[in-house]
């Protein structure tokens, strides 16, 4: 079995096999672009090995043996040559980019005497330099030695000569601490350093292969949702060196800005430094546009091949890349990450550039990632004090109080605490720090730093190479001049403009850009599946309406009974112990409830609204009894007001009598209307006389009365007959004609089942997937989430939290099942869903998938349904 390809027999469709690295290294070398030779092994060898064991696969050894006598070949070097050493990177590349994520070792083939060569052959300094960092990129990677302990004693001579940078040390330094690195290894591995190339080479592989499965990895698998599976290729190269001198440098580059998607080379070079340097982020590198000016023909070489490597691959690139005495290199392309804004811009400038379709470009916005143009900004008309400035590196803006450690960033995150991580620069391992973080803050570190890299990931803001604030991890502090900001004070981060702000900032609604509105107007175009939005007041209705909502999926009535003024109102009614007293409360309930959907109904002219009608259990209205208990004991002890106290000791009575033991899937729902029709019919006149009140405005409107939780279509007949009784009465009273219609909430499994049924009594459903998933799993949703859930999906029982992604498996299938069922009775039945997942873009891909008519979501999710809609189409 082929184990181990040459670049050149590669090609980038081969991701699978090759990683994605060294797929594209593949298709570089075969379309001419500057690559130093190289094979990969691939992800099938990875697997192999775990399947065996952590063996390496029969044959792959000899493979690689092979393969490397081609490279001594192009290259005219020998591994292991004294004279004239042959030296190569190994890397490892997965499928899915998993930056930074696992484990690299250049310069290996180092040993005594080829450092030696090479020294004679170079530079003594250089050959040591390079000897030194192998040393401990081996030592960590390979050997499992902490990085800090090669750092240290780095450190120790760079105190000792009063320099602070690596390449200030003299060569004779150098040899010093290569002697002291190979005596830590063997003292923490009990063996002497292999000396010996090609052994050297077998035990990085095992460490690349091995990496897949460590801790990190794992980890960002599982945030990413990326298969465990897929297993690592390896990646051997030919060194190409970048710091041989001032004539030397490496970098990385975006073929177009990864923030905002301007399209300009954006970009960081390190002159006399290798490759890991730059993205490290232990030098503050310097922009690109300064290689202009320091070596003109290299800068132009390599913007010409951007521009190529753009063409090629029809998408913005992130490339590595190494000048070694002049000459330039490429040592990586791939499709750049970058901000939501960016995305958009670059998706859309695409278009406009003739380079993809409108139909690629809205497949190329992750939907999710809209979130982050939808995040909000810090009020420019507030003032601030900004302390310090640093890289603008991922937008948006966060307050948080300041953390200095990643573990203890995630315990307080997870403690509901907004927090801002704030480090020197962070590294892989603190990763499930930046996860807890509202917000990342570095000193050191430039734009394509870990942190920039991965806050941009998440979607969350980050400042890096802030370099003005110095940090003490020790004293759990920072300083900028002459202010301290301790552990625990609170500031503000605003990763658009690099400002650090001392203290809490008011923050502003983001506005949607040209491009992001071009490009929705191409989402709707192609999309078939209609995007409405949930909203209980005209304000929110008029935001969902700028957002490009058609209509309203749901209006929940009970919030606007929960405003401080009603909610009096609507206790006296819940307490009535007469319908006549009932009637009072309701009387009075009636005009408010008519203004609010007279409010509604006109933000909202011309388009469909959804008015469900009361829903929750009513003890939500009340108050809690245990507290009410506390109060009545106290009034009793401190001899308070007689007539207070029975007051209190009567409500409490009534809480007592209105309480469930299961009050999810208790007295609530369509279940009120039959027992307190009243309430209803209150809640039906006040949709119907705001109704007529605009029609005869001109005001076209469409309101659509929904019933809760229906079960049975006995339910739902008594109740439509009642809300038809209003209509016609309210028509009659006013003079009036308009059009209304009568549907019902899909959120019990019995009425999916029954669809047929109840479909004869119903306009129209709406799936309510928030009850449909409580009652189908049988999953409490007010508590699973915090007690169980978590568990379920750490421990793969369930693939995702089921209140947030449909479960397509079981709730799914009871909604086909409803689809057909209902449409059997009524083919033209208009059906859409309005719980969460109305929001969520696998959800709305399934929904759009059985024939839905539309999903509702809240205001700001529209544009993301918009979007993951006309994905669902393409
Ligand atoms: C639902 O159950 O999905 C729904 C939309 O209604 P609510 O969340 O108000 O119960
Ligand atoms: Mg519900």
């Amino acid at each position: 079995k082929k184990y181990v390809y040459l670049f050149e027999e590669g090609r980038a469709d081969m991701k699978n096999l090759l990683g994605g690295k060294g797929a594209n290294l593949a298709e570089m070398t075969n379309i001419g672009l500057p690559v130093p030779p190289g094979m990969i092994i691939t992800t099938e060898a990875c697997k192999e090995f775990y399947v065996n064991d952590r063996r390496f696969p029969p044959g792959m050894e000899e493979q690689v043996r092979e393969k490397m006598r081609v490279l001594e070949e192009k290259t005219g070097k020998r591994f292991g040559d004294p004279a004239n050493p042959l030296l190569v990177s190994v890397r490892s590349g997965a499928p899915v980019s998993m930056p930074g994520m696992m484990d690299t070792v250049l310069n290996l083939g180092l040993n005594d005497e080829t450092a030696e060569g090479l020294g004679r052959a170079a530079d003594r300094r250089f050959a040591f330099d390079c000897y030194r960092r192998f040393l401990n990129m081996f030592g960590d990677v390979v050997l499992g030695i902490e990085h800090t302990k090669f750092e240290r004693i780095l450190e120790r001579y760079k105190e000792r000569r009063g320099v602070t940078l690596d390449q200030e040390l003299p060569a004779e330094d150098l040899e010093q601490v290569v002697a002291e690195y190979r005596a830590l290894i063997e003292r923490e591995t009990g063996r002497p350093f292999p000396q010996d190339p090609m052994e050297q080479l077998f035990m990085a592989i095992y460490a690349v292969f091995n990496s897949w499965n460590n801790d990190r990895a794992i980890v960002y698998r599982r945030i990413n949702k990326i298969p465990d599976d897929l297993g690592t290729a390896v990646n051997i190269q030919v060194m190409v060196f970048g710091n041989l001198g001032d004539d030397c440098g490496t970098g990385v580059a975006f073929t177009r800005d990864p923030a905002t998607g301007a399209r300009e080379l954006y970009g960081e070079y390190l002159i006399n430094a290798q490759g890991e340097d730059v993205v490290a982020g232990i030098r503050t590198p310097r922009p690109i546009s300064d290689l202009k000016e320091e070596m003109p023909d290299v800068y132009q070489q390599f913007a010409s091949i951007c521009e190529r490597l753009e063409k090629h691959y029809r998408n913005m690139q992130d490339i590595e890349f190494t000048i070694e005495r002049g000459k330039l290199y490429i040592l990586q392309t791939r499709t750049g990450k970058r901000t939501a804004q960016a995305a958009v811009k670059i998706a859309v400038d695409m278009v406009h550039e003739g380079l993809i379709s409108k139909e690629e470009a809205v497949m190329r916005v992750e939907p999710a990632q809209l979130d982050q143009l939808l995040h909000r900004r810090i009020d420019p008309r507030g003032s601030v004090k900004v302390i310090a400035k640093g890289l603008p590196a991922s937008p948006g803006a966060a307050s948080g109080k300041v953390v200095f450690d990643a573990d203890e960033a995630e315990m307080l995150g997870n403690e509901g605490e907004k927090i801002i991580l704030v480090r020197t620069e962070t590294t892989p391992d603190d990763i499930h720090g930046i996860v807890a973080a509202q917000g990342v803050l570095t000193s050191r570190g430039g734009m394509t730093s870990h942190a920039a890299v991965v806050a941009r990931g998440m979607g969350k803001p980050c400042v890096c190479g802030c370099e003005a604030i110095r940090i003490d991890y020790e004293a759990g502090e920072f300083r900028v001049n002459d202010l301290v900001v301790k552990k625990g004070d609170v500031i503000s981060i605003d990763g658009s403009t690099g400002q650090v702000i001392l203290g809490e900032v008011p923050l502003i609604d983001p506005e949607l850009s040209p491009e992001f509105l071009e490009l929705l107007q191409w989402a709707d175009e192609i999309r078939t599946l209609g995007v409405r939005a949930n909203a209980d007041t005209p304000e929110d209705a008029a935001k969902a309406r700028a957002f490009g909502a058609e209509g309203i999926g749901l209006t929940r009535t009970e919030h606007m009974f929960m405003a401080p003024d009603r909610l009096p109102i609507v206790q006296e009614m819940i307490l009535a112990t007469t319908t006549q007293e009932r009637q009072v409360a309701l009387d009075k309930l009636l005009p408010m409830q008519q203004g609010d959907f007279y409010g509604i109904l006109k933000a909202m002219e011309g388009l469909p609204v959804t008015i469900r009608l009361l829903d929750p259990p009513l003890h939500e209205f009340l108050p809690n009894a245990e507290e009410l208990a506390v109060e009545i004991t106290r009034l009793r002890l401190t001899g308070g007001d007689e007539e207070e106290l029975r007051k209190k000791e009567e409500l409490l009575k009534k809480v007592r009598v209105l309480a469930e033991f299961n009050p999810m899937l208790g007295h609530r729902g369509c279940r009120l209307g039959i027992t307190f029709p009243e309430v209803y019919a209150m809640q039906a006149r006040a949709i119907f006389q705001a109704t007529a009140q605009l029609v005869k405005e001109g005001v076209k409107v469409f309101p659509e009365v929904e019933i809760p939780l229906v079960g049975e279509v006995r339910e739902l007949a008594l109740l439509r007959q009642l809300v038809d009784e209003v209509a016609e009465q309210v028509m009659k009273e006013t003079g009036v004609e308009f059009e209304y219609s009568v549907g019902t909430m899909i959120e019990i499994p019995r009425a999916a089942l029954l669809a047929d049924e109840i479909a004869r009594e119903a306009d129209f459903f709406s799936f309510g997937t928030n009850d449909l998933t409580q009652t189908t799993f049988g999953f409490s949703r007010d508590d699973a989430e915090g007690k169980f859930l978590h568990e379920y999906v750490e421990k793969k029982i369930l693939p995702e939290n089921p209140f947030i992604v449909l479960d397509q498996a079981g709730v799914g299938k009871l909604m086909k099942m409803c689809v057909a069922l209902g449409r059997q009775t009524k083919p033209d039945l208009i059906i859409g869903i309005c719980g969460e997942h109305g929001g969520e873009p696998s959800s709305i891909e399934f929904c759009h998938r059985i024939g839905l008519n539309y999903v509702s979501c809240s205001p700001f999710r529209v544009p993301i349904a918009r979007l993951a809609a006309a994905q669902a189409r393409v």
